[in-house]
């Protein structure tokens, strides 16, 4: 059987529309900052998903123990549950970003209004613990399409992306995670974890051992994209 070439081809853009989707770094419906290109040792945290009450009070502290900022990429919806922790984040020098109110599984696919209220709605969680405007965005899942394109058109964020992805929530084997983390260090890299596992301090601590035996730097992610 002969497969028209037409077929092949609309196979193929299909495939491509899909990573795109799927790779924020691909640049193709939101630009994204997700490496800054340098050969200097610097690299910058993220943190997805939190607060949570424990897990992310553990992550400060190791954070606050070795001088270091990063960034959270907060759900509104734990944000309004956990403010204080929001209040700390800021207080420590943390940047906080919208990754949400509601961090559904159907986000990239809800209607434009829906969107645009629910990320309207975890700024104005965020700004009521910290009083201070939010600027920076990470989409959900980390996926981008038309549709989170046209929502985004009703604000003004910086969106962050990422060139290392831990899959710290996909196993809770720490040696694992922090292996895979450490293949993949490279100057300019964004790290994304998340704060809200019960190993998440423990990844962090090992992380920064790592980085800083290797002579790495870490900037807080708009410091590092000069984009405050
Ligand atoms: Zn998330």
């Amino acid at each position: 059987m002969v497969v028209p070439l037409f077929l092949i081809l609309i196979f193929a853009i299909l495939i491509s529309l899909v990573y795109a989707s799927y790779e924020i770094s691909s640049g193709f419906y939101v630009k994204a900052y997700c490496r800054k290109k340098t050969t200097e040792k610097v690299v910058a945290l993220t943190f997805d998903d939190g607060p949570h009450p424990e897990n992310t009070e553990k992550v400060l502290s190791v954070l606050k123990r070795w001088e270091v900022e990063a960034a959270f990429f907060c759900i509104g919806e734990n944000v309004k549950k956990y403010p204080g922790l929001v209040e700390r984040m800021f207080v420590e020098g943390h940047l906080i970003g919208n990754h949400s109110y509601s961090h559904v599984n159907s986000f990239p696919l809800l209607k434009k209004e829906k969107m645009v209220n629910d990320i309207r709605k975890a700024d104005d969680v965020i700004y009521a613990s910290t009083g201070v405007p939010v600027h920076y965005f990470r989409p959900p899942f980390g996926i981008t399409n038309p549709l989170v394109k046209k929502a985004l058109k009703h604000f003004d964020y910086y969106v962050i992306g990422w060139s290392i992805r831990s899959f710290d929530t996909t196993t809770d084997n720490v040696e694992k995670i922090v292996a895979r983390i450490e293949r993949q260090i490279k100057p300019g890299a964004v790290i994304l974890m998340h704060d809200k596992l019960p190993y998440s301090a423990e990844v962090l601590e090992r992380v920064l051992t790592f980085l800083t035996e290797n002579g790495y730097e870490i900037k807080r992610v708009d410091k590092l994209f000069n984009i405050i």
